[in-house]
């Protein structure tokens, strides 16, 4: 046998294109449309990836998935053209701070989803996206079926529909600076609600994703009043702050001073100071209606006041779906 000459090369010269080949969407990821293309052709993705020629078994996402692989070759079998294929990948900055596309789908549109089966969409994957490019619908967390009835504040969605935007032109610019910035923002902002945190960006909990992409704004515009505000009305936060950044004492010395200059701030249901969070700084101050309150006391009268939050919220959204 020849060894300059690998069998496995013999095989593969002359790869057949496939015989059903639905035609990728607008947007759509390498590794979706190469699952319909599995689908189609009655055959299951690692075969599908095997006769592509590809090292392994899951489909390409990014072009490092693609090293090694022969491109054309590739593009040919699919009979795709070869400059089309960036766009179907997933390209990542190493360099931006914070990770803000997804390793995996977090969310869809459902309406998509509902006439093309199996469908991802790229820019699904980045976590300033809250609508579908292709058809407009609100995106919703993949895992969260009573995700579309969790009611978002008026004040929240604006904030973070600021913040989102924020967030994507510093990522599709490159502006490291601006990223720190948002990092450091979305440390800050993980001591003093510790619901939430970077994961957040990619989280199942409507609440906490927006909370966190609201966090991104209100740390562009103004993050010594925001965590001022907090420190006023929540003594211990600062206590807190100064354990997570000991080497921020001035700056920490400086929000104390401005804290302390506030006037104290109390809401007009007397909550406690407990319930004064830099989040409700980003629009979710209570101003509930009254059928959002009954649905919340009904979720706590079935679940018990102790139960996990996003627990009571799937309650209360299934409350409040069954009464309209
Ligand atoms: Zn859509």
């Amino acid at each position: 046998m020849d060894r300059s000459e690998p069998a496995a090369t013999c095989i593969s010269v002359n790869r057949k294109p496939l015989p059903r080949r639905p035609a990728p969407f607008q947007d759509e990821l390498l590794s979706s449309w190469i699952t319909r293309l599995a689908d189609a052709n009655y055959c299951s993705v690692p075969e599908l990836c095997r006769y592509l020629g590809l090292a392994q078994e899951r489909p390409p996402e990014t072009l490092t998935d693609l090293i090694g692989v022969d491109t054309d070759r590739f593009c040919a079998t699919l009979r795709l053209p070869p400059e089309e294929l960036d766009s179907m990948l997933i390209q990542r900055r190493a360099e931006f701070p914070i990770e803000c596309i997804s390793w995996s789908n977090f969310q869809h549109c459902s309406v998509c989803a509902h006439k093309v089966p199996r469908i991802s969409l790229r820019h699904w994957r980045f976590a300033w996206s809250m609508h579908c490019e292709a058809c407009g619908s609100e995106l919703l967390p993949v895992r969260s079926k009573t995700a579309a009835h969790v009611h978002l504040p008026t004040r929240l969605r604006i904030r973070a529909k600021e913040g989102a935007k924020r967030l994507m032109l510093a990522y599709r610019h490159g502006n490291c600076h601006a990223g720190r910035r948002m990092d450091l923002t979305l440390q800050v902002a993980g001591v003093l609600a510790p619901e939430i945190r970077h994961g957040s960006l990619f989280s199942q909990n409507r609440i906490d994703r927006f909370k966190i992409v609201a966090a991104i704004d209100l740390g562009m515009t103004r993050p010594l009043l925001a965590t001022a505000l907090v420190l006023k009305n929540d003594p211990a936060s600062e206590t807190r702050l100064r354990a997570a950044f000991p080497h921020k004492r001035k700056l920490l010395d400086r929000l104390a001073r401005l804290a302390e200059s506030l006037p104290q701030h109390r809401s007009r249901e007397g909550a406690s100071l407990k319930n004064h969070s830099w989040m409700n700084c980003a629009g979710t101050a209570p101003t509930p209606e009254p059928e959002y309150l009954e649905a919340a006391r009904r979720a706590i009268d079935q679940l018990g006041k102790n139960a996990e939050r996003s627990d009571l919220l799937n309650c209360a959204a299934e409350f409040l779906e069954n009464a309209r």
